[in-house]
């Protein structure tokens, strides 16, 4: 059996849903039947329109819950084309699919300005208007009465049979779902999960937030306009009726029961829903009632939805028969790294830039956090900024990193100041960071989580991502080698392939140094990367933050750990009360009398390590 099931793992993973559409494809030659090949192009209809929810909601984490209205342009344009004896079910499907995605970007720029909630609303508003719109236009859509001045489609000047929509759903189904595939995997749809963890985490790589989140939603927006077209040409008839809230609603539960976190999820959420949908006429009574269970189901049970507990099947076969977890081909053996695994790795020179930071000042509300701090971090040095909680460190890396707008003062990167850029601009500047509280989205690998550190080099174009030509080829084998490089000089190379979201906090951390600095940034913010860590772990991250140092970087260093700070730092600045209290070398900062009794008083030497624990500040820093 598990002989069976390596065997079966030995065939590349697209060939599945490949075989499954082919059959799908040449079933009317086992001659299925009127309702059941019915069923089948109804059911590919409305996986299109939960793949782009899966796309927007899924993927991206953003509440558009508008399906149905995109759904609608779609039908409406290709209905009208139709009528006015554009009858070429190419260009339909087209200008349906560009035309739902002009009302996903039309929709998306507002609501998104406005905040997640918003374009819910937006969203959800925009369903109720169809039957208003349709009817304000009614001499060309008809009204609520519907469309029915379709003309038969054609296809490249010829006439289509009327069984031909068949093929020409399942082709659609088919090339759509293989797109979708693709833009997942490659680094845009792991952008989308960057962004779904947290913004602040986004746009430290350098993603334009709002730039992410509009594409994630107008792009979904493009299957639903597909499906409008093919839904359209179907019954060559269109009504208001078929783009009510109540299919919106049975459009999210398919994403949510099939997994919305899956590209073929949406066939079986579709499938499940379709298929009950017509059973029983109880169940299109009563369907709301049914999709609120689904939804729940789906949401509460069955979190990941039918593909997750395909994915949990699949990995538990995987471990039982020891194909997982792999390893890459270059790690040596898998064993812990300890403190000597840095120097296996060839870090190339990076060309680091100094940091000032010149009387900057931040308050939150009544509470100064801080006021006029200076310091200047050079290329090639460690500086630590050390201080008790709530002295205002994290706060000044926020101001660096363009997260907080800084009240006074002013901060340069390399010569460049950075005065009120969005954090992704500075990100591009060459800053980035590592957080208090580690930012790892679930369901991404190891290795992927290291390559969304890469955004901003070598950057891929959607349709590049797409067709997966040479281009895009040879950047991805570059991602995966730099990203093999970095983990190895953390030490986490034998971990690849892992769920990054599991590791330990430890190994957390060290992920995510390796993840800043595999876009070889000029300036480097640890924040407390050490805490939590066991003594092997600081020993390696030492080593590491030597190593990116010698490399030519510029390192800040927030730090509990005061013999870490001792034994690393070039200087040393100490903040207090938001203030710069000191400031020096190592040994005039061990020796100053105000540090030794306002800092180093609170916090004993010997237990330094781990003062503040990792739960205390994720609220504030990862917004
Ligand atoms: P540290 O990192 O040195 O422990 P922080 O920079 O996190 O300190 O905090 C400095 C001060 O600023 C604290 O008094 C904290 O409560 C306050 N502070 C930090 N971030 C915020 C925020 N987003 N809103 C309100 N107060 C904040
Ligand atoms: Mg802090």
């Amino acid at each position: 059996m598990l002989q069976l099931w390596t065997a079966v793992r030995k065939v590349p993973t697209w060939v599945f849903p490949a075989a499954i559409g082919l059959f799908v494809l040449v079933l009317p030659l086992l001659g299925p039947g009127y309702e059941l090949t019915r069923q089948i192009e109804l059911t590919l209809i409305l996986a299109l329109v939960v793949s782009g929810l899966n796309i927007s909601l899924g993927y991206a984490g953003q509440l558009a819950i508008g399906q149905a209205a995109m759904y609608a342009a779609g039908a409406y344009t290709a209905g009208m084309l139709s009528s006015a004896g554009h009858t070429d079910l190419l260009l339909q499907i087209v200008a349906a699919g560009l035309a739902a995605l002009a009302v996903g970007i039309l929709t998306g720029i507002p609501g998104l300005r406005l905040g997640s909630w918003s374009l819910a609303m937006t969203s959800f508003f925009l369903v109720l208007l169809v039957p208003d719109i349709v009817d304000i236009f009614e001499e060309d859509t008809g009204g609520h009465l519907g469309l029915s001045t379709m003309l038969n489609p054609t296809l490249f000047g010829r006439s289509l049979a009327p069984d031909a929509m068949y093929y020409v759903i399942v082709i659609v189904a088919i090339i759509w779902f293989a797109v979708f595939r693709n833009v997942v995997a490659s680094r845009h749809g792991i952008a989308f999960q960057v962004l779904k963890q947290s913004p602040v985490l986004a746009s430290s790589v350098g993603m334009s937030v709002f730039r992410t989140k509009l594409t994630g939603y107008a792009i979904g927006a493009v299957p639903a306009g597909f499906g409008g077209a093919l839904l359209a040409n179907l019954d060559l008839f269109v009504t208001p009726e078929a783009f009510t809230f109540h299919m919106a609603t049975g459009a999210l539960a398919a994403s949510i029961l099939g997994g919305s976190m899956s590209v073929y999820g949406a066939v079986f959420g579709a499938s499940i829903i379709q298929f009950n949908n017509d059973q029983s006429s109880n169940f299109a009574e009563y369907s709301l009632v049914f999709f609120g269970a689904f939804l729940l189901i789906g949401g509460v049970l069955l979190r990941g939805g039918v593909a997750g507990l395909l994915r949990t099947g699949i990995r538990r076969l995987d471990r039982a028969a020891g194909l997982w977890p792999r390893r890459p081909a270059g790690a040596a053996g898998g064993g812990e790294a300890g403190g000597g695994a840095a120097d296996a790795v060839d870090l190339p020179p990076i060309e680091g830039g100094a940091l000032e930071v010149d009387a900057v000042a931040k308050a939150f509300g009544g509470n100064r956090a801080l006021r006029e701090v200076s310091l200047r971090a050079e290329p090639g040095q460690v500086t630590a900024l050390i201080g008790p909680n709530g002295s205002g460190k994290t706060t000044l890396l926020n101001l660096v990193c363009g997260f907080y707008r800084r009240d006074a003062g002013r901060i340069t990167v390399a010569g460049t100041a950075i005065d009120g850029a969005s954090p992704h601009r500075i990100a591009r500047l060459g800053v980035t960071r590592t957080f208090q509280t580690p930012l790892i989205p679930p369901g991404v690998s190891v290795a992927e989580v290291v390559i969304s550190g890469r955004y901003t080099s070598d950057e891929v174009g959607f349709l590049s991502a797409v067709l997966r030509g040479p281009k895009f080829r040879r950047i991805r084998r570059h991602d995966l080698a730099r990203a093999e490089d970095m983990l190895r000089l953390v030490g986490l190379a034998h971990l690849f392939d892992t769920e990054a979201a599991t590791l330990p906090l430890g190994q957390r951390r060290m992920l995510e140094v390796a993840r800043a600095l595999v876009r070889e940034p000029k300036v480097l913010l640890l924040d407390e990367a050490a805490s939590g860590l066991d003594e092997a772990e600081v020993e390696t991250l030492a080593a590491v933050i030597r190593r990116i140092r010698d490399a030519g970087c510029a390192v800040i260093l927030v730090e509990h750990n005061f013999g870490l700070v001792l034994s690393l730092a070039d200087r040393i600045v100490v903040l207090a009360r938001g203030a710069v209290l000191a400031e020096g070398t190592p040994e005039e900062i061990e020796n100053d009398v105000r540090v030794r009794d306002e800092y180093l008083g609170i916090v004993e030497p010997g237990d330094a390590p781990a003062v503040e624990e990792a739960g205390t500040l994720p609220e504030r820093t990862a917004k």
